[in-house]
């Protein structure tokens, strides 16, 4: 036998003769059916260590005492809401990583979420706050501006092109997404709606959402606004989409108490069962969301409601003063910067707090106030060399409002 033939892979010890290639090393050589399976070990390897950043690197999936505990530095009270949706996150993105894990296993069920709450109480807040913590893309779609594919206005579709946006363009990003769809409430069915004429804002768009919701893998035009024939699409699976969606649903309360009433019979004069205006948005229910004019398909998709409760005056002085980001405070660091102690007295605070209730202006109004009141201390105190601390009192604050037509920061 010549040298020729003694040439081995290092490996699997086949014969050079039996190999297509056989690659010499220093000491060793290699043929090629080794080299792929040392390639598929290799690749394989990487895979998994990527799915293994991607559980900790790309979202973070907190408990959900953790994401609870996170909300609240952020949103006041809402104490029902919060734990709601930390639950329904918690299991929305855990459903993520058993679904990377294990292919096969039993599929746990999408946990969109419905808030019910008026305007101004911290819905978007909520959902922001949420997205913001697990380090995922966020966005933000206006309900109202949405219609059924091929009338004015945009096609479902543009809710996912703002998504691409927040993700940029970075497909498997914005896979794992939450969008929060606002004013679901104005999609609701028109009852006067005469049947001959198209709901195409309304029930159309409903059924539209019903697939995006669900999870279907859908053609995004990456600038949003209406599809076009020409138009590049970018494919979004919205599978593993967390959708959020919120509405005053203005009226729901009749449906409620009509509800609760026909089950109330004979409690009336217990007070405690006796419900109110302020407090009966809290036994919200799906059927009250159906009542309202949402469709039984819908609603089905968004198995998870919970309810935002009105904002008090007590809630609205936290909103001021406690949040990590609270108004007070982001002044009292822009002063800081300029060297000037800013401080806020008590009744200062409760002032304003009750023009802002008195305004309805709720907490989106807190802000439009102090911005009124700070004005002139914005404007003229970093000039100033020698005044280095200022406290807003309540007359501080009268004589800056009183300089202001109120009426002119009411909000729609
Ligand atoms: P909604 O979506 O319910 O209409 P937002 O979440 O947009 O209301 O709230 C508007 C603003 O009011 C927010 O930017 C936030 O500053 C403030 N706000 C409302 N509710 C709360 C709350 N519960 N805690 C802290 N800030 C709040």
């Amino acid at each position: 036998m010549s040298d020729h033939h003694q040439i081995q892979c290092s490996f699997c010890s086949r014969n050079k003769q039996d190999t297509e290639i056989l690659i010499a090393g220093a000491n060793a050589h290699i043929c090629n059916s080794c080299i792929e399976q040392a390639f598929q070990i290799v690749e394989q390897d990487a895979k998994s260590s990527e799915n293994t950043l991607k559980k900790t690197d790309e979202f973070l999936l907190l408990k959900p005492i953790e994401i609870k505990s996170h909300l609240d530095d952020y949103v006041v009270g809402q104490d029902h809401a919060k734990k709601i949706i930390s639950v329904a996150v918690y299991n929305h993105y855990k459903r993520i990583s058993q679904i990377s894990l294990d292919d096969n296993d039993i599929e746990i069920e999408k946990s969109n979420i419905i808030m019910v709450g008026k305007t101004g109480t911290g819905k978007t807040l909520l959902a922001k706050s949420v997205a913001k913590l697990l380090n995922v893309p966020f966005c933000i779609a206006d309900a109202t501006v949405l219609t059924e594919a091929g009338y004015v206005g945009e096609d479902v579709e543009s809710i996912l092109s703002r998504l691409l946006q927040a993700a940029d363009y970075d497909v498997d990003k914005a896979k794992i997404g939450i969008v929060f769809i606002d004013e679901i409430d104005k999609i609701a069915r028109k009852k006067d709606n005469p049947s001959i004429t198209r709901d195409v804002s309304g029930e159309g768009v409903q059924q539209a959402m019903l697939k995006l919701l669900e999870g279907t893998v859908v053609n995004v035009p990456p600038q949003g606004g209406r599809k076009h024939p020409d138009q590049k699409m970018i494919a979004l699976d919205t599978k593993n989409i967390l959708f959020i969606s919120g509405g005053a649903f203005d009226g729901v309360e009749k449906h409620i108490a009509s509800r609760l009433n026909t089950r109330a019979i004979g409690y009336k004069t217990n007070k405690e069962n006796q419900y109110n205006k302020e407090n009966i948005l809290q036994h919200v229910a799906p059927q009250d969301l159906k009542s309202f004019g949402l469709i039984p398909e819908l609603i089905g998709r968004m198995p998870v409601v919970t309810h935002l409760n009105p904002l008090d005056k007590n809630a609205l002085k936290l909103i001021l003063t406690q949040p990590k980001n609270a108004l007070t405070k982001q002044y009292i660091k822009l002063f800081e910067i300029d060297g000037i102690k800013l401080s806020f007295d008590k009744k200062a605070i409760d002032l304003i707090v009750e023009k802002a209730l008195e305004y309805e202006l709720g907490a989106r109004g807190l802000r439009s106030i102090c911005e009124s009141v700070m004005l002139d201390a914005m404007y003229e105190l970093p000039s100033q060399k020698t005044k280095k601390e200022l406290i807003i009192s309540s007359a501080y604050v009268k004589t800056k409002l009183n300089k202001l037509v109120l009426n002119k920061l009411k909000v729609a």
